[in-house]
């Protein structure tokens, strides 16, 4: 096993910029999301870690070696791509024993290591199919599993779960975390979803146009969002992010509403950010009205009004309010996340 580190990493396509000197460290057996939206550069990354993709400037090593000019079999990684990549006129285990049938592998050892990942991934019942007669996560699986037969120092994940429906989605997503927990690799994972990201990581590194926004601890990225576009990008339903100006102790925001601020702030914020989850019912708090209630089930999701600035709100109670409604709120003061001009964290 190995970490990755990348430093001062830079990609252009002729003059099109796609990464601006992008550092990240990669500790040994971590697990690191790289998360963005589309056209951020997130893949670029990925394939340049893996060699896919030549390195325009910077350095990126893979165990303390510097892996800019090896071609991607002298690396050492595994990837495993969102189409799953497999050979349809080959079974299973010819599929999984793909690359050691490449490097002349011993039949025997073949095999053994075939069996290994295939009851890994408890696909040992299914190694004389073809892929055609697999579902779709039984192929995510096997994609899974040509990269465990290598037994490689680092996995390379670009967006493996976006073919798969909702809920097939989620199992997959737990079933990577346990092989992670249990094989403890190197892994590198590419994703636009940020959930995908706060349930899998280690460590998140936050994509936007080409620069990294921030990185950090999934929990610690919720907390203390260091920039507007980290802010709104973590939390589902996002951060309500509400621009305006600070004035005799209290933040005016557009459309008037008019919101606490937190005791002992340095600073003048020009967006209040609170997230949806942080403002609870409070028949003392500050009126609203209901434009819209979304019950899920275990929570409730209003959309309100103050004065003409929209927000939304999750609730763990039931409101059966409708819209037009009244509503008292109040935020959690401990809980709200300001932002200076130049949308950083104050
Ligand atoms: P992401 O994975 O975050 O969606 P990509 O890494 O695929 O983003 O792409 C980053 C940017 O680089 C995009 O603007 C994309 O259009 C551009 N890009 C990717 N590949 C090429 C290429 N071969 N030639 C030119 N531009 C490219």
């Amino acid at each position: 096993m190995a970490g990755v580190s990348i430093r001062q990493a830079r990609k252009a396509y002729g003059s099109t910029k796609v990464l601006h000197g992008v550092d990240v460290e990669i500790g040994d057996g971590e697990f690191v999301v790289l998360v963005g939206p589309s056209g951020c550069g997130k893949s670029t990354l990925l394939r340049m870690i893996a060699g896919l993709e030549n390195i325009t400037e910077g350095e990126i090593s893979i165990g303390g070696r510097v892996v800019n000019k090896l071609p991607p079999k002298d690396r050492d990684i595994a990837m495993v791509f969102q189409n799953y990549a497999l050979y349809p006129h080959m079974t299973v285990r010819e599929n999984m024993a793909f690359s050691m049938m490449l490097a002349k592998a011993p039949k025997d050892v073949m095999e053994r290591e075939v069996m290994r990942a295939a009851k890994i991934l408890g696909l040992d019942v299914l190694l004389d199919r073809y892929p055609r007669q697999l579902s779709g996560g039984q192929r995510q699986r096997v994609a899974m599993g040509r990269a465990i037969v290598r037994d490689p120092q680092v996995f390379l994940f670009d967006e493996p779960l976006s073919n798969l429906d909702a809920k097939l989605r989620v199992q997959m997503r737990s079933e990577i975390k346990e092989l992670h927990q249990r094989l403890k690799v190197t892994t590198v994972y590419v994703t636009h979803d940020q959930i995908e990201a706060m349930t899998m990581a280690d460590q998140i590194v936050v994509m936007d146009g080409g620069h990294i926004s921030q990185a950090g601890a999934p929990l610690d990225l919720y907390d203390r969002p260091a920039n507007l576009f980290v802010a709104g990008f973590i939390g589902s339903p996002a951060m309500n992010l509400l621009p305006g100006e600070t004035r005799d102790g209290a933040f005016h925001a557009a459309g008037g509403a008019v919101l606490p601020l937190p005791p002992g702030l340095a600073g003048t914020p020009k967006t209040y950010g609170v997230r949806p989850e942080h403002l609870r019912l409070d028949p003392a708090g500050i009126p609203a009205v209901i434009v819209l209630v979304e019950p899920t089930g275990s929570e409730t999701q209003v959309t309100l009004r103050i004065a003409d600035t929209q927000l939304i709100g999750a609730f763990r109670e039931r409101v059966n309010g409708r819209p037009g409604d009244a509503l008292r709120i109040t935020p959690d003061l401990h809980l709200v996340h300001l932002f200076g001009a130049d949308g950083q964290r104050i």
